[in-house]
């Protein structure tokens, strides 16, 4: 290549790289930064100046350290030359002021003038990952209330019946029907019974135990997944929390009101039972306590 040619074609790669959206980052074999592109420093924060006294450490968080340390060492003693896309690790990243962010990085080694550095081509994450903890959370949750929702109760719940099969543990589920709830709307507005709805499934939350699993079954209706726990046990909390709702003041605004729940509860037959056998019991028992009057447990 003649000299002029040469001179292009390195003006050209330096443009590219310097204005590439990704990130761009070389370090030597004592990491210390060598380059740093445009992105890169707009990345964690850094001027161009500031970059001459960095090392790569101080461009990642504390708790990643001596991991990190480690991976860099053995990649550069590795035969591997570059990790493809395809094997993109999802790391951290720590910005000039202290805060972490989450990154997607291919590495790869090149000899510079005789000693070999490493490259790697950075990309910051944070507005994908928190889209996909939003989506993770829409998902499992019920927006209104919080808890589970039914298809992440479903989840967990066969995860749970398997391990009480496995150990041949008890298990009991309790499912809840709020009583003449379509008179709470029709008095008082669907918001009014929204709110309700919001202070039922506190009341759940706080009632139960860390290892119990409350979930928003659909509508006004609510279920509980007690591992560990024999119908016995599943009674005591279940009259518990009957007469907990039969007392409590539903407020809102200057509104106060009484309400009452039906309850059908069961506990797992060993080695028998699924999900959808033990859910259709306790359907039918609180049928079964809707019949006999409500506000009322039926085993
Ligand atoms: P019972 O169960 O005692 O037989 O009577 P109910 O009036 O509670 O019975 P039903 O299941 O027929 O009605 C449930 C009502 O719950 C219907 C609907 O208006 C109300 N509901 C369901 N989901 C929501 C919600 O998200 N917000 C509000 N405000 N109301 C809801
Ligand atoms: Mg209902
Ligand atoms: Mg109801």
């Amino acid at each position: 290549m003649k000299s002029s040619d040469l001179k292009i074609y390195s003006q050209r790669l330096d443009a590219i790289v310097e204005f590439a959206h990704d990130g761009v980052i070389s370090i030597d074999t004592h990491k210390h930064i060598t380059f740093m592109n445009a992105s890169a420093c707009k990345m964690f924060g850094y001027t161009t100046n500031e970059v001459q006294t960095l090392s790569l450490m101080d461009l990642i968080p504390k708790q990643h350290k001596s991991n990190h340390d480690n991976l860099v060492d053995d990649f550069y003693h590795s035969q591997t030359t570059s990790q493809s896309m395809q094997s993109r690790r999802a790391v951290e990243g720590l910005r000039k002021d202290g805060s972490v962010f989450p990154l997607e990085i291919s590495i790869s080694k090149i000899r510079v003038n005789g000693p070999i550095e490493m490259v790697g081509i950075l990309r910051d994450i944070s507005v994908r990952t928190e889209m996909m903890k939003k989506l993770e959370y829409a998902a499992a949750y019920d927006d209104l209330t919080g808890l589970v929702n039914k298809r992440e109760f479903n989840h967990e719940a066969e995860q749970h019946i398997a391990l009480s099969k496995h150990y041949d543990r008890p298990l009991s589920l309790l499912l809840i029907d709020l009583d003449h709830f379509k008179k709470v709307n029709d008095t008082y507005g669907h918001n009014f019974g929204d709110e309700v709805l919001i202070q039922l499934a506190a009341l759940l939350k706080q009632e139960v135990r860390e290892s119990d699993l409350p979930a928003r079954w659909g509508g006004e209706e609510f279920i509980i997944l007690l591992p560990e726990t024999s119908l016995e046990g599943a009674l005591i909390l279940a009259e518990k929390l009957r007469l907990q709702i039969a007392s409590n003041d539903f407020v809102l605004s200057n509104e106060v009101f009484s309400m009452s729940a039906s309850f059908g509860a069961v506990e797992m037959q060993p080695n028998s039972e699924n999900l959808t056998q033990l859910f259709e019991r306790a359907d039918t028992l609180l049928y079964r306590a809707k019949n006999k009057g409500r506000n009322r447990v039926e085993f």
